[in-house]
């Protein structure tokens, strides 16, 4: 995942001189890697699942799917695995860490060491050679084609550990990333036990679906599609729709320029799910060293210029 064809150095200069240097060394590597035959087999079958459903629909179901959504994607990815884990903008008790990282594993996105690490070298190198997934390499690739192509180290603990030593410390992080598809495993075969299979295509496969091209819409649309309020190194974008679905990680240009901000949409008019659940949790002393950047509107058109 280290090796480029440019490198950052290469690549800054040809910025300075105007050129537009493509950034397919990750890309490149890991479609000779070839594709991942297991994650393409879930994901096919996931998808499956997610059209069938639409065919056995029940409002019982949509509203089971709808809160294991708000579990799985709000308090596990966006207020854990993103807000919490990777970017340490607020701080909670250690057991509450533990029920956001369980719950961030109920999306398929990994374990809360892949995704941090992933994330952080995201942020390092974005839409720089050494991106895990950036557009510059394609829409598909940043969108799944990055997940579905080469060794994407899932369960490489040690070496991922260097990104996220802070969470590496902690042997409940090292077992749930070893063992992320367990808790999910457990749910399914519980949904599928009590509402049977209409259930189980809603509850887990459709839910999964959605919330998967959410989060990977999170790396795709929102690097090519929006609007810019800070002018950052990288094609960030705030993009609405996609900060409604998920529960605020939409207003992405905000959150690249001020990553440890545990803000995201920063008007009131940017609705932020996550921020208001923030900031809930503070006022009753659950979350304690909240980071918000300043929304000063002079300080935002000075950056922008
Ligand atoms: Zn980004
Ligand atoms: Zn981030």
């Amino acid at each position: 995942m280290n090796a480029t064809l440019v490198s950052v150095e290469e690549y800054s200069q040809s910025q300075v001189r105007g050129e537009r240097v493509k950034t397919e060394s990750i890309a490149e590597i890991c479609r000779r890697q070839g594709l991942n035959k297991f994650t393409a087999f879930v994901l096919a079958f996931l998808h499956v699942g997610a059209v069938a459903a639409l065919f056995m629909f029940s409002w019982k179901s949509l509203a089971v799917s709808f809160l294991l959504y708000c579990i799985s994607i709000g308090l596990g990815i966006s207020m854990g695995y993103h807000r919490l884990h990777t970017h340490r903008s607020y701080k909670v008790p250690l057991w509450l860490e533990y029920v956001f990282a369980t719950c961030g594993t109920l999306t398929l996105e990994g374990g809360p060491i892949f995704w941090v690490a992933t994330h952080r070298m995201h942020h390092q190198l974005s839409d720089l050679p050494g991106d895990p997934h950036s557009p510059r390499d394609g829409a598909f690739w940043s969108h799944m084609g990055w997940i579905l192509w080469g060794d994407s180290n899932h369960r490489n603990t040690r070496m991922l550990a260097k990104y996220a030593p802070d969470l590496a410390k902690h042997p409940y992080y090292v077992w749930l990333n070893n063992w992320h598809w367990v808790p999910i495993t457990v749910l399914s075969a519980g949904i599928l036990a009590w509402g049977g299979i209409a259930m189980f295509c809603w509850a887990i496969c459709l839910r999964v679906v959605f919330g998967l091209h959410t989060t990977w819409a999170v790396n795709s649309a929102t690097h090519m599609w929006g609007s810019r309020r800070f002018n950052t190194r990288d094609d960030s974008r705030n993009n609405w729709w996609i900060a409604i679905i998920s529960f605020g990680e939409g207003w992405h240009n905000n959150h690249h320029a001020h990553p440890t901000s545990a803000r995201h949409g920063l008007t009131w008019y940017e609705f932020d799910a996550s921020w208001l659940l923030i900031k809930a949790m503070k006022a009753v002393g659950l979350a304690k060293g909240v980071k918000v950047v300043s929304v000063d509107s002079r300080l935002v058109e000075r950056e922008a210029a």
